[in-house]
């Protein structure tokens, strides 16, 4: 393993992912004087909220945009001079105490301490045509993607905030919107639920599920089970936005982790991972609800954490 550190020195701290969890626990530790850096692995910082079309209940920022609250998030990152550096962190090892982070280029990175902050991602639905329709019609992220289906006509897999404010979104710009939902009842917030059956072309498919996503080159719809009688029906669509929960950004890299059955590693509010030195905040961890206000919140708790640890 080549040392990639700048000054061949260890790092006090190395912080993986600049989402709200991470570029909340760079600027804390700025504060604290450490030496630390941050490792993103995409061009740009700001993670989830990047593809959030409005947050509307993060405290003294209401109706925000959500891409223009990540980059503010961001600068206030490098106002405090924090350092970057573009690399996905795939393999973690200890030696003397001494946490080696390398990246997806060959990179190792030192540092005694370490946050672990890469959040989630969408979880897949795994029904055929998925895979085959990934770009052709099926899209994760409706703020990202639902102008190229202005006029037409979408669906929305799922019942949680995301589905529930993806259909909202996507009723702005389509001609109709099928939410279809594995049960009778929605589990998103009531003023969500309210905003959406405000919607005159919105049509909830209820306890349906999708078998299938078909099509020729580009997708053209979805098969729908019956949860009562599994009858199988087809609803023709040129779009399918799949919004069925998460799955923390764990992967190869936290193998050395304790994690739960979701594979969420396991930590409480001051974000201590099973192994001594390591951190985990944000949406990663195991906790009750995965928001920004509570990402932010383990930013701080995981530098304070951290310096505990250092000292
Ligand atoms: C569509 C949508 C709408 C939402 N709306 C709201 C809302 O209105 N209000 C609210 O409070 N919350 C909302 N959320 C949830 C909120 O965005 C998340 O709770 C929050 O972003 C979690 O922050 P995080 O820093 O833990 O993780 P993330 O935001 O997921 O950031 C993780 C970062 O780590 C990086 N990363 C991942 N793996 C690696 C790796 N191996 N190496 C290097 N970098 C890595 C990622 O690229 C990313 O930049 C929404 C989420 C979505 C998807």
């Amino acid at each position: 393993m080549n040392n990639s550190n700048d000054s061949n020195n260890t790092y006090d701290l190395i912080i993986i992912g600049s989402g709200p969890a991470g570029l909340s626990a760079a600027v804390y530790g700025m504060r604290a004087g450490l030496n630390l850096l941050v490792l993103e692995q995409n061009p740009m910082s700001g993670g989830q909220v990047l593809n959030t079309y409005e947050v509307d209940n993060y405290l003294g920022m209401p109706g925000s945009n959500g891409f223009d609250l990540g980059m503010k998030f961001k600068e206030h990152a490098q106002a405090m001079g924090v350092p970057f550096r573009k690399g996905a962190a795939t393999a973690f090892a200890e030696r003397d105490g001494i946490k080696q982070v390398e990246t997806a280029d060959g990179a190792v990175y030192e540092a005694r301490a370490l946050i672990l902050a890469m959040g989630a991602e969408h979880a897949l639905l795994n029904v055929p045509g998925e895979q085959e329709y990934k770009g052709k019609g099926v899209s994760y992220c409706a703020t990202c993607d639902g102008a190229f289906f202005k006029g037409m006509d979408v669906a929305v897999v799922g019942g949680g905030d995301v589905a529930v404010e993806d259909a909202i979104y996507l009723s702005r710009m389509c001609r109709k919107v099928h939410l279809i939902h594995r049960r009778d009842s929605l589990r998103a917030a009531k003023s969500l639920q309210d905003k959406l059956f405000a919607c005159e072309n919105v049509e909830v498919h209820w306890n349906q599920t999708v078998s299938a996503i078909y099509g020729k080159d580009l997708a053209e719809g979805v098969t729908l089970r019956s949860a009562a009688d599994d009858g199988e029906s087809r609803l023709a669509v040129e779009g399918v936005f799949i919004a069925v929960g998460m799955r923390p950004n764990t992967g190869a890299f936290c193998g050395s982790f304790e994690q739960d059955e979701g594979g969420y590693l396991v930590a409480g509010e001051d974000c201590a991972a099973s192994v001594p030195g390591v951190f985990a905040a944000g949406d990663i961890r195991t906790k009750q609800v995965r928001q920004i206000v509570t990402a932010v919140a383990d930013g701080a708790n995981a530098v304070y954490s951290a310096e505990r640890y250092l000292r």
